[in-house]
């Protein structure tokens, strides 16, 4: 899950036009805008990382709450009027929020040239050939891109969409109507690109979909598609997000327990501990099945680590509903939580109910959940000092450019001194000795190759 927006860098020079993308939201959009980059690629345009060198500023943007969409909105009206008439400069937003709106958006946003919803990327390159403002908002329930080549940023993680849209409709969620009906890439196509983003260098891969674990295509089922991810060489590392918690079969719990490179980290969506406001949200599953799914994951792998979002301030969420809440967090014992407040979504069915928890209220259980959250975090996180870990190398860290960083099977970022020349480099594993933590996370010194 990533909330700071990201653009992408420079992957190729040339005399063509050039296009500059900045990407909100979750990781599907992050796998987006690496396909919005293949699409326009093949129609000779090139990345670069700042938007004062481009053709054409596209934002991929997200709609899941209010204050995604403000901020998009803010930013898009810098980038038009700090536009120069000098050259053409098209710019333009695409994704959730584009789908959400639609047309509304070129009346609302003056200087705006074109919207494009998550099933229209292909029409791109034409909409950027428009003399007049352009929109592409059809959804189309075949739609998956198999046949286009991501243009990936290199480094030692890949995602890779295996699904798209999402046929679940839980109350609150504007995920259906924008990014359409549910439907899974072929195998085979997910076999091929898993195999050449090995041979490109990637060494962990993040298979990505809205409720990723309800994958289906023909005979094969999620849990074959990570036996399949697991068998490919170069790949280190397969994870998955997000999964759904009625979605998880016996199958995909088997490979969980017997493939080793599946890591040991599940993000698992419980948005409120209280059975009545999972009702009202109509999740598909009571406390309890969550509960017995999180003991059947942890017998399946001892070590996992487990993550969560929490709505709070749902319609109809009581002090004694929101308690509720609070205790499980502490029961289930999550590593770290993604904690948001209700946002009413127009479209979604939550949308008719009136709003009971105040934006007071749901501040305070917000900021409560954070604080709870942190201190469950750093004791989680301290019980680690004194172990070994194993970190799948990808970075330094900012403030500290001679050291080293990376996750760990537990998805915990550790920064760690390097044994030197005999060391792990980017994309190596390396045994760390973990010797501090916070609650985000965790230090230590290198003591081999894993
Ligand atoms: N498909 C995933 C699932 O069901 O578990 C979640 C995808 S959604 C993009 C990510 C998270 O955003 C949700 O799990 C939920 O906690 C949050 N979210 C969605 N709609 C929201 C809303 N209207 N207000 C606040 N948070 C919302
Ligand atoms: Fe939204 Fe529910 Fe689908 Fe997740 S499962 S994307 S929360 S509708």
């Amino acid at each position: 899950m990533s909330t700071a927006p990201t653009s992408i860098g420079a992957i190729a020079a040339g005399p063509g036009r050039t296009v500059y993308i900045e990407t909100y939201g979750c990781q599907m959009n992050v796998s987006d805008s690496e396909l919005i980059l293949g699409v326009l690629a093949d129609r000779g345009y090139a990345a670069v990382a700042e938007p004062s060198r481009a053709d054409v500023i596209l934002l991929n943007t997200c709609a899941i709450r209010e204050n995604a969409e403000t901020r998009v909105a803010r930013r898009v009206g810098q980038l038009i009027s700090e536009r120069r008439s000098t050259r053409r400069v098209r710019i333009g937003l695409a994704g959730c929020m584009a789908q959400h709106h639609r047309d509304r958006l070129l009346e609302r946003i003056p200087g705006l040239d074109f919207v494009v919803g998550p099933d229209g990327y292909r029409r791109l390159a034409d909409l950027l050939e428009a003399d007049e403002p352009a929109i592409a908002v059809q959804l189309d329930r075949r739609e998956t891109y198999a046949d286009i080549l991501p243009m990936r940023e290199r480094g030692v993680r890949a995602w890779v969409t295996i699904m798209r849209g999402c046929d679940r409709f839980c109350t609150f969620c504007v995920v259906p109507f924008v990014r359409g009906r549910e439907r899974s890439l072929p195998p085979d196509v997910l076999g091929e690109e898993l195999v050449r983003v090995a041979s490109e260098g990637f060494r962990e891969v993040v298979l990505l979909g809205q409720t990723v674990n309800s994958y289906r295509h023909g005979e094969t089922g999620f849990g074959e598609l990570l036996r399949m991810a697991c068998d490919v060489q170069g790949i280190e590392r397969v994870r998955f997000t997000s999964p759904h918690p009625a979605d998880f079969d016996d199958a995909t719990i088997a490979a969980l327990g017997e493939c080793p490179k599946l890591g040991a980290y599940i993000h698992l969506p419980l948005q409120s501990g209280s059975d009545s406001v999972l009702e009202s949200m109509q999740r598909g599953h009571t406390l309890d099945e969550y509960r017995r799914l999180v003991a059947r994951l942890r017998a399946a792998v001892p070590s996992l680590a487990l993550s969560t979002d929490i709505i709070v301030g749902y319609p109809g969420e009581t002090d004694d509903d929101f308690e509720a809440t609070s205790r499980v967090m502490d029961d289930i014992g999550f590593d770290h939580a993604f904690l948001f407040k209700y946002s009413p979504r127009e479209g979604t069915r939550s949308f008719r109910l009136e709003e009971t928890v105040d934006e007071t209220a749901k501040g305070e259980r917000l900021e409560r959940l954070i604080a709870e959250q942190q201190a469950r975090s750093l004791r989680i996180n301290r019980q680690m000092i004194g172990r070994t870990t194993e970190v799948l190398v990808e970075s330094s860290p900012k403030k500290q450019p001679d050291w080293l960083s990376g996750k760990n099977a537990q998805f915990k970022t550790v920064a760690f001194e390097p044994a030197g020349p005999t060391g792990a480099r980017h994309g190596e594993l390396a045994s760390v000795l973990v010797e501090a933590a916070t609650s985000q996370t965790l230090s230590g010194r290198e003591i081999g190759r894993a």
